[in-house]
């Protein structure tokens, strides 16, 4: 079992907020653990205990040169005793940027594949020659997104946001594992508002359903206009806000973080959320390559 550690809910001062009687509040969830942080925890939970199960010894999982999602699998590996193997997308770039150097440094092995063979990942072929190629492994999927990752995030949502009973819960999205976690998770009256990070991001609403299989949930939406021009993209306004948070003692990452709050701040202005809201952030993590 990997470590966990409790996390404060912390509030967000500002003027904004008072004018419509908002308590925002913090989930501290980047907290949970010094290297397998966020979101990340609870979406390699059963993943790590699956493996162990089933008796693998090698953990293989995919993901870009940045992120977050490599750095926690090749750190979890290495705390729960596997081995670990990351297929990265693109060229290998030396030096190598500090998410990958960290993940060499747990012992992951890494093998850069072309953006083509990327894309192809998830076909059957691609996984039969893998298999050829590295023998026995427990497949994690990009971004760590499956099911036992969506369970993980749904007990964090049971055993650890349901009982503050907030009106709204916000959160990044990537993928949509974790916010399709919290949907299934949190039932009564609690509003789920994602915030996707990339360009055009309503086609994770399909994402996120198909993750809740044939479950209908109407508690939740995505707010598809905070992406600041895509995965990974960022502007002054958006770099400016983040560095306002710090200086009030809220660190946030320019990819996830960083634009939800910012969706926050943004829709409180507009009036989006009723008077007297309880309206809460969860942080998800990203900062370990930032400080
Ligand atoms: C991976 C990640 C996300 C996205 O999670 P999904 O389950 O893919 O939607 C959000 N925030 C941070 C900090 C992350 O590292």
């Amino acid at each position: 079992m990997l470590q966990y550690n409790e996390t404060p809910v912390i509030p967000i001062e500002n003027d904004i907020f008072k004018v419509s009687k908002l308590t925002i509040l913090v989930k501290r969830e980047d907290q949970n653990h010094h290297l397998v942080s966020g979101n990340k925890w609870w979406k390699l939970k059963y993943n790590l205990e699956e493996a162990q199960r089933l008796g693998h010894d090698t953990l293989l999982t995919f993901g870009g040169a940045f992120s977050n999602h490599i750095f926690a699998t090749a750190a979890a590996a290495r705390d729960q005793g596997f081995k670990s193997i990351g297929l990265i997308r693109g060229e290998k770039i030396l030096p190598l940027n500090t998410t990958l150097s960290f993940a060499e440094s747990c012992g992951m092995q890494l093998h850069f594949i072309s953006r083509t063979e990327y894309r192809n990942k998830t076909t059957p072929e691609f996984k039969e020659e893998l298999r050829s190629r590295f023998g026995n492994f427990y497949l994690i999927p990009e971004g760590g997104t499956n099911a036992l990752a969506v369970r993980g995030c749904a007990a964090f949502a049971k055993e650890k946001i349901a009982p503050l009973k907030c009106n709204y819960v916000c959160l990044p999205v990537g993928t949509g594992g974790t916010t399709a976690g919290l949907v299934s998770g949190l039932s009564g009256p609690t509003q789920i508002i994602g915030f996707p990070v990339l360009k055009n991001g309503s086609f994770l609403e399909e994402e996120i359903k198909t993750h809740l299989k044939h479950f209908s949930f109407c508690n939740w939406h995505l707010q598809t206009e905070y992406h600041f021009g895509g995965y990974a993209k960022t502007t002054s306004v958006l770099l400016e806000f983040i560095h306002e948070m710090e200086k009030s003692n809220l660190p946030l990452d320019p990819v996830y973080t960083g634009k939800m709050v910012y969706g926050i701040f943004d829709l409180a202005r507009k009036g989006f959320f009723p008077s007297g809201s309880t309206v809460l952030a969860i942080h998800t993590g990203g900062l370990q390559t930032i400080q």
